[in-house]
């Protein structure tokens, strides 16, 4: 395993439209692997495969309030249900020492499919489910300060 480079805002890699994920396999699980590695060590609460420069449908969410709760993978992702609302602060490792508010649904219903391609539906709220939003939208090319008011340098 190893730590990848995290791609800043600026890079165009960042504004393209993922691919699907095709290969369960070696190829992919090492990726997985390293992702889960440079996540920690960012200590984010979750990255898309893009912000590693690779352009597959792959997102990690750390599962509680750190990765020690473990990581959902994400693969191949699909948003089928949003409800309610929620309107919070968010930051993006690509964006580093940034901060601003995005409204998001409160409630998502995601269906993907693990690293050995098996189907799976989650539903999350909350934490949960703003940062599954914010990750999908990395694999449709768009960074939260696309849609964030008061974006601002993080405060000394
Ligand atoms: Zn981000």
């Amino acid at each position: 395993m190893a730590i990848r480079q995290i791609v800043k805002l600026g890079d165009e890699v960042l504004r393209k439209k993922s691919f699907a994920v095709t290969d369960f396999g070696e190829r992919t699980h090492e990726l997985l692997g390293d992702m889960y590695d440079t996540l920690k060590k960012a200590n984010g609460a979750g990255l898309a495969a893009v912000q590693v420069g690779v352009l597959r449908r792959i997102f990690l969410v750390i599962k509680g309030e750190s990765i020690e709760d473990g990581v959902y993978e994400m693969l191949n992702p699909e948003i089928i249900k949003e409800s309610g609302e929620q309107y919070g602060t968010e930051g993006c490792l690509s964006v580093p020492g940034k901060w601003g508010e995005v409204k998001r649904p409160y409630k998502v219903t995601v269906k993907y499919q693990d690293r050995y391609g098996k189907p799976k539906t989650l539903k999350a709220e909350g934490f949960l489910a703003k940062a599954i939003c914010h990750e999908y939208d990395h694999l449709n090319g768009v960074v939260y300060v696309d849609k964030a008011d008061n974006l601002r340098a993080e405060e000394k």
